[in-house]
């Protein structure tokens, strides 16, 4: 697998680019209560890649409303931002799907380049393990992987069986498919085109 554009940091901007067309949707269908969102950004800091991320990294788009006695926090789901991983998504899911995959040299390699813990990976193989097969996401979507897949060999089963042409096409289908998990205040369904003429 040729996963060389995680040192891209066009990637990254792909990335934001989905992530503004996404706001951009939630932000125009306004607050539950007919208000308006104005724009009210958390600070985030990814650990792992930061010479391939522009500033924009250094937040996550959220919008406040702005009727007062309201001011309901909408947070967008994110294809960057994976909940409260300090890692961004692509990262969780590439590192553990390759895993398996990766010589022992290789995946000490991509540990050192990522900067990340053994007891971070283990908690992420744990996350895929249980939280992720536990999820009402995983829950109403897994019948739909014929033949079943094998929980344990996620995610790289799910990279596995989605559309694109690269590995890093699949990745982002991945990444909108988890977006529900991403948002706690939006986590209705928001229409997400991925632009092969963008990658
Ligand atoms: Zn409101």
């Amino acid at each position: 697998m040729c996963h060389a554009f995680i040192n891209d940091s066009r990637f990254y901007q792909l990335l934001m680019r989905m992530d503004q067309d996404i706001a951009a949707e939630v932000r125009a269908g306004g607050c539950s209560c007919g208000g308006v969102l104005h724009s009210a950004r958390y600070p985030r800091k990814p650990r792992g890649i930061r010479s391939h991320l522009d500033e924009s990294y250094a937040t996550r788009l959220s919008f406040c409303c702005a009727v007062e006695g309201c001011r309901r926090r909408s947070t967008p789901p994110s294809v960057r931002f994976l909940g409260r991983k300090v890692y961004l998504g692509a990262l969780v899911i590439l590192v553990t799907a390759l895993e398996h995959g990766l010589s022992p040299k290789r995946r000490q390699w991509l540990i050192e380049t990522l900067d990340i813990w053994p007891q971070t990976l283990a908690r992420w193989r744990k996350w895929w393990r249980e939280t992720f097969v536990a999820s009402r996401l995983w829950q109403a979507q897994r019948s739909n992987f014929m033949p079943p897949l094998n929980p344990t060999q996620l995610p790289g089963a799910v990279l596995g069986r989605l559309g694109g042409h690269d590995l890093q096409q699949r990745l982002c289908h991945l990444l909108v498919f988890l977006m529900p998990l991403s948002s706690t205040s939006c986590p209705g369904y928001v229409k997400v085109v991925i632009d092969p003429q963008k990658m």
